[in-house]
């Protein structure tokens, strides 16, 4: 059931009355900006005034000037320097800091992944101020909506920080086109601060699939694909045969049939395509926090009591080993 609260954060100082302006920070991979990241400036542009996006790491200066094309950015700043390169919060939320005040904004907004979970609890706390995590709706310049318990309530905040941290989930602020805008592109401050941390490597899955965050369509498997052999047998074809990426629930990454980077939930990613298909998966809340604002839920489960058929658009009662390399064959004939 839902329940809404309404919560007062705690109040150090009253709000000084001065128009909105908003510090969306962008995330990069390779130079390039992470596209979902750009779901900051959509929530900018809702909270309404000025908004100047940032950016920071090598090589970044085109990357800002594409950002600069996004309408409703009044400004990009950007800072070359590879020791943003892995957003490292030690010397990125410094960074922040420096550029935030010098520019005097009253929204500091970015993705809720795993960049904007990082950097923005250490950036509240150097502007000591009260982080507002994963918001799903703006009601006005100080009251935010944000989902609780996994989802099963939704709970309003209100913030009278001066300034308001803020991390946006992205498929509630879809990201802006990179078209039809003209920002001015400045160079920020870099403080060069020290950094205690060293990147030293990463290990990362690669895959010519769509990404699981952004994807149109995602298929997705669970517990009842029994192992990880009958998992890529069953759901890879399934996938190609929609051009979909791929998701799992916990209990499937748990049990090895699937990489971790796929789990779609509390503790996964949260997506919502225009078609989530899943097959083997019960619906448990924690799965449904991830996925329930999908356009259309399709689902493939043997048990008609199955909880995920509550929320499916369309169910199929049956036996996933005959329905899912049934389905794939009639999509190849399509
Ligand atoms: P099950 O619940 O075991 O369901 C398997 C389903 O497959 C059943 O409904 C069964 O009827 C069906 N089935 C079996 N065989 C067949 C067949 N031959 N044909 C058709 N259907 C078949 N879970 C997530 O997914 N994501 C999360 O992010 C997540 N975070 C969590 C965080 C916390 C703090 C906790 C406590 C739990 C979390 N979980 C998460 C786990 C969650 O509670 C469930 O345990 C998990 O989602 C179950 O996965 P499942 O549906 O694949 O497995």
């Amino acid at each position: 059931a839902l329940r809404t609260a309404r919560t007062r954060l705690w109040q150090s100082q009253p709000t000084a009355v001065r128009l909105a302006s908003t510090f969306a920070i962008l995330e990069q991979k390779e130079g390039k900006i992470v596209s979902q990241s750009l779901s900051a400036i959509t929530a900018g542009t809702k909270l309404g005034g000025a908004v100047t996006a940032f950016i920071a790491g090598s090589g970044v200066k085109s990357a800002a000037d594409e950002a600069a094309k996004s309408k409703g950015v009044e400004k990009v700043i950007y800072v070359e320097n590879p020791a943003y390169d892995k957003c490292l919060p030690e010397n990125y939320a410094p960074l922040l800091v420096e550029n935030i005040k010098k520019g005097g904004y009253t929204h500091v907004v970015a993705g809720h992944s795993a960049f904007g979970k990082n950097i923005m609890p250490r950036l509240s706390a150097l502007l000591d101020t009260q982080q507002i995590s994963d918001i799903t709706a703006i009601e006005s310049e100080d009251t935010f909506v944000r989902p609780i318990y996994a989802g099963n309530a939704i709970m309003t905040v209100q913030s009278s920080d001066s300034i308001k941290v803020i991390t946006v989930r992205g498929t509630a602020f879809p990201a802006p086109e990179l078209e039809g805008g003209n920002a001015a592109v400045e160079e920020g401050v870099d403080p060069k601060t020290e950094c205690q941390t060293e990147w030293v490597s990463e290990d990362l899955q690669k895959s010519d699939r769509p990404d699981l965050g952004s994807a149109d369509k995602v298929v997705s498997g669970g517990r009842g694909l029994k192992s990880k052999e009958e998992f890529d047998k069953l759901m890879t074809p399934l996938a190609d045969a929609l051009g979909a990426a791929i998701g799992a629930s916990r209990a499937a990454v748990d049990s090895g049939f699937a990489d971790n980077s796929l789990q779609v939930g509390q503790t996964g990613k949260n997506v919502a395509p225009q078609l989530y298909l899943c097959a083997g998966i019960s619906g448990a809340i924690q799965h449904l926090a991830g996925m329930k604002d999908s356009k259309v839920i399709a689902a493939i489960n043997k048990d008609p009591e199955a909880p995920i058929f509550q929320v499916a658009d369309v169910g199929l009662v049956g036996d996933l080993f005959v329905k899912v390399p049934e389905l794939t064959e009639k999509l190849k004939t399509l």
